[in-house]
């Protein structure tokens, strides 16, 4: 097979088209693995829907919850990130917004080392088109080389984790990193109560996070209640809220802290991306409580009418941004360690790697139809 099958994307709006693109070459440091299942992110919805910041290098391969099987390596890739040996059939991932190392965000604020002004983002340097083709996981293979692209890194995961389940492992991570952000600042602790808002998939890797993490309670608000809060149950939440039975702002801040009792919850993340989720989210929290925003894409400028609530409530406000390099591994050891314990296959849906599998799995997830649309070039490898 001389040539790999890629899903393009020409820009916002665009469909998917599958092209071949050469199979490349293996320099000494670089590696080619077959793709087994790639999740579709909010972020890539996001930016099919034009909202991503900055320039993006279209056209361009989405596609960055992947996992794969190595089929070529070269000699002198010889570990991942951690340490771990990498040899043709090891299971892999490899998440994007990776650190590149060097830059002054990377060699000063290392911890924030997510904020890298240079991180690699679909196996590119943001902003910078380099050849040869190296693509995200909406593709039969994926083509990494740390020659060309040194802030990549690859994570080996366990021989037995199925390789469906590894795509939830960078998600998961943003939860993780989120709570332990919490923690790190005082405002998250063993037994605490905690409001998740939003249902969607990272919602309910919130869910995960949270109980793996030490919480004595969860609830989340979201919608619709199928798929996505029955789902959240099942992962454990102990009440859902269903925001489409609840007007915005007093009725929904009311019916929540009817479920929370007391003061209110002691930390409450949003999780939903939706503009008005941050000021009913402070007022769901107990005075002195935490509120985390990691709803990516956030209008943040819809919360400027309760921004003296935070004052006058007397609480902390974090954001967290995706992870860091260290943060992922953490996040592969949660998810290892979880994986009986919650039913993660029942969060996703799958969807064949074709023109219109792919248009399929993104209108689903844009609709809500399904919690996470996952594309599986190869239902094998992934089972
Ligand atoms: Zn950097």
């Amino acid at each position: 097979m001389n040539e790999v099958r890629v899903a393009t994307f020409a820009g916002p709006g665009q469909q998917a088209v599958i092209r071949a693109v050469p199979r490349p070459a293996i320099p000494p440091r670089a590696a080619l693995f077959r793709v087994a299942a790639c999740g579709v992110c909010g972020t890539d919805l996001h930016i099919l829907a034009g909202h991503w910041p900055k320039p993006l290098p279209w056209p361009f391969t989405l596609g960055h919850e992947v996992t794969g099987v190595i089929t070529e390596i070269g000699p002198e890739l010889a570990e991942d990130y951690m340490g771990n040996r990498l040899v043709p059939g090891a299971k892999v991932m490899i998440p994007p917004l990776m650190p590149c190392g060097r830059c002054y965000y990377c060699v000063h604020y290392p911890k924030h080392a997510n904020k890298c002004l240079t991180p690699v983002y679909y196996g590119r340097y943001l902003g910078f088109e380099k050849p040869p083709h190296l693509w995200g996981g909406f593709a039969e293979m994926e083509y990494v080389d740390l020659d060309m692209l040194p802030g990549t890194k690859i994570y080996r995961l366990p021989d037995d984790m199925p390789l469906w389940l590894g795509t939830l492992a960078e998600p998961l991570t943003s939860c993780l990193r989120a709570f332990r952000r919490a923690a790190e600042s005082g405002g998250f602790s063993a037994g605490d109560t905690v409001v998740i808002q939003g249902s969607g998939p990272i919602g309910v890797l919130a869910v995960v996070a949270a109980r793996e993490m030490g919480a004595g309670r969860v609830i989340v608000v979201g919608a619709p209640e199928e798929p996505r809060l029955a789902l959240c149950r099942r992962f454990g939440a102990e009440a859902t809220l269903d925001i489409t039975h609840h007007a915005p702002g007093a009725a929904r801040i009311g019916a929540v802290r009817e479920i929370v009792g007391g003061f209110g919850a002691d930390l409450v993340m949003d999780c939903s991306g939706h503009p008005s989720a941050g000021p009913e989210g402070i007022e769901m929290l107990r005075d002195g409580g935490t509120y985390v925003e990691m709803g990516q894409f956030t209008d943040a400028g819809a919360i400027e009418t309760s921004w003296h609530r935070i004052c006058t409530k007397d609480i902390s406000v974090l954001g967290s941004w995706a992870f860091t390099a260290d943060d992922i591994w953490s996040g592969i050891k949660m998810l290892d360690r979880a994986r009986e314990r919650y039913p993660f296959r029942e969060m996703q849906s799958w969807f064949p790697f074709t023109e219109a599998g792919i248009a399929e799995a993104i209108d689903a997830a844009r609709a809500m139809r399904c919690v996470k649309a996952t594309i599986v070039p190869d239902d094998a490898l992934a089972a």
